[in-house]
């Protein structure tokens, strides 16, 4: 069962924060109206027993949210972490049963940019080895010698969030910066850092005198300092990871160290944390460790405990699910390339989901054109759009997680398909609708031009309509003085039409013959206003729906 998306009042909304969270966190809850129930530290049997009735989870690294959790947590609509990883919560189960993990990705950048930072400058001075011998009661430099940042060259992998923060502060050391990226273009609107040069992968490993990694542990990623890759490194290069374990082969740079080809590394994560006892770099003088410290100061846990619960209260209070991580995946720069798209696909679907007099049982979508060669990889995030602005008319609190479960639940089915080439446009969406009983079917089809979303086809009407505001639909015998008196009665309650389309049937329709009209208004007309548009003479319907 998919838990309800029914909208919950912040009162009857109930909260549950598992781990510590900085005060403020809770204030800004308790700001928007929530009252959160704190229960730190409970066993699995507590989190059983207390997960029954919450709406929410709020968690940080300790508590694990496990599949048994989510099963007895039979209102949870919502799994929030203050922080990055998710690991410690079972995202398959949540996405079965259409619960939303959302995470907050940006509030450590600055914290684990500067932790990459303070691994430089300690691997170029050797600070944690001298620290440990002047403790254990040595004064001497002997094999501490340090290098010089000034003038050197920090190669940057990855030039995101993180790794923007490190380019910056390198060129703050007077370092020369240079960066790869290959998808920087199109994940990133922001243009590259000035005086940082983008350069092939190899290229960077060649020339840069340290090489800090910065990118997602992801199969494309997996072992990206690969033992061929660090063979290409510059002779005497340092290597950091602040990102992820599993980046490295691990075994192959202990070598590489052991054979005076790379002179240090630093590194606050590791392929299996904690490493064992024989793992090959752990009592390297050469290799400074930390346990995964990156996210670790006051700012950063301040910053995550505040974005998760404003995230929490905007996804209770308007059904908008920010950092979602198991909705559904697209490639990246794919998202903001079909954004108009996505959102003309919600819009028509939201048309439907008005328009449509029947429960709707089937959704039949053809993609043709650049929508569908753009979404080739990312197949079925167009449909989801379609029913999530569908299903949004009926239940609140629908969302790209739970869409697809509230879809079958009720009945509806999607069914896809795509064509190369749109006619007359260079992409577009058409969706059918048919009820259960077959008995009423509609179609309505839109396309972008520029980032702006257009309606040009209602079922048999071809029409240049923005998907955007009240429309008002009307069927009616086409007769002349018709639309005066439709328009009369909307300016007599002073309702503004900016636009009319109307249309005979594409199979054209003599005088007398039924028509339709869609009136784009500037404010929703009044349900007064509907009745007595219905009671006119030639008006066989009248319906407003609101995009
Ligand atoms: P981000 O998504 O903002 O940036 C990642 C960048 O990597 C993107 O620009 C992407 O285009 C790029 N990229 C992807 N594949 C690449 C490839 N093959 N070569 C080069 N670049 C590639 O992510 P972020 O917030 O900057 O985080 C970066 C990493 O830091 C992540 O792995 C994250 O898990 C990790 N992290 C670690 C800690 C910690 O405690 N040590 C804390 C926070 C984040």
């Amino acid at each position: 069962m998919v838990p309800s998306a029914r909208k919950l009042a912040p009162h009857e909304t109930r909260i549950l924060v598992c781990d510590e969270l900085a005060p403020a966190a809770l204030e800004v809850f308790r700001q928007r109206g929530y009252e959160p129930l704190v229960r730190v530290g409970l066993g699995e049997d507590g989190l059983l027993e207390h997960a029954a009735g919450a709406h929410a989870i709020v968690v940080r690294s300790a508590t694990r949210i496990t599949r048994r959790v989510l099963e007895a947590a039979h209102e949870l609509r919502v799994v929030g972490r203050a922080g990055v990883g998710v690991d410690n919560v079972d995202c398959d189960a949540a996405t079965e049963r259409g619960i939303v993990v959302m995470n907050t990705p940006t509030g450590n950048t600055t914290t684990t940019g500067e932790l990459a930072i303070a691994l430089l400058c300690s691997l170029a001075r050797h600070v944690p080895r001298a620290d440990r011998r002047v403790h254990a009661g040595a004064w001497s430099k002997q094999g501490l010698m340090g290098s010089e940042l000034t003038g050197k060259q920090l190669g940057v992998i990855g030039l995101g969030r993180i790794g923007r923060v490190v380019a910056q502060r390198g060129r703050g050391l007077c370092m020369k910066v240079v960066a790869h990226d290959p998808y920087l273009s199109s994940a990133h609107a922001e243009p590259p850092l000035e005086g940082v040069e983008l350069v092939e992968l190899d290229e960077l490993l060649a020339s840069s005198d340290f090489v800090t990694l910065h990118v997602p542990l992801l199969d494309s990623t997996r072992n990206l300092l690969s033992r061929e890759r660090l063979a290409l490194l510059k002779p005497g290069a340092r290597i950091i990871n602040t990102a992820r374990g599993g980046l490295i082969d691990e075994a192959a740079l202990a070598e590489a160290l052991a054979e005076g080809r790379v002179a240090g590394a630093a590194l606050d994560v590791l392929a299996v944390e904690p490493p064992g006892p024989d793992h090959p770099l752990l009592g390297r003088e050469d290799v400074i460790l930390t346990p995964h410290l990156g996210a670790s100061s006051a700012e950063a846990q301040h910053n995550v405990a505040l974005g998760i619960a404003r995230q929490i209260c905007d996804f209770f209070a308007d059904g908008v699910a920010h950092n979602a991580v198991n909705a559904p995946a697209v490639a990246a720069g794919t998202l903001e390339k079909i954004a108009p798209y996505v959102l003309l696909a919600e819009r028509l679907g939201s048309f439907l989901g008005q328009r449509m007099e029947r429960a709707v049982q089937k959704l039949e979508v053809t993609l043709c054109g650049e929508i569908a060669r753009q979404t080739r990889q990312d197949e079925g995030y167009v449909a989801l759009s379609i029913l999530v602005g569908l299903l949004r008319n009926s239940e609140l609190g629908v969302n790209y997680v739970n869409a697809p479960l509230l879809a079958r639940e009720k009945g509806i089915r999607v069914l896809e398909g795509s064509e190369e080439e749109a006619q007359y446009h260079r992409g577009l969406i058409e969706v059918r609708a048919t009820s259960r009983d077959g008995k009423e079917t509609h179609v309505v089809a839109g396309t972008v031009f520029g980032r702006t979303p257009k309606l040009v086809r209602i079922d048999d009407l071809h029409l240049d309509l923005e998907p955007r505001g009240p429309i008002l639909i009307t069927l009616h015998r086409d007769q002349p003085g018709v639309l005066g008196k439709i328009g009369t009665l909307l300016g007599e309650a002073r309702v503004n039409v900016h636009r009319v389309e109307l249309g005979a049937s594409e199979s054209g329709a003599a005088a007398g013959e039924l028509a339709s009209g869609f009136f784009s208004l500037d404010q929703k007309a009044p349900e007064s206003v509907l009745r007595a548009i219905a009671a006119l003479e030639p008006v066989e319907e009248v319906k407003q729906v609101e995009l």
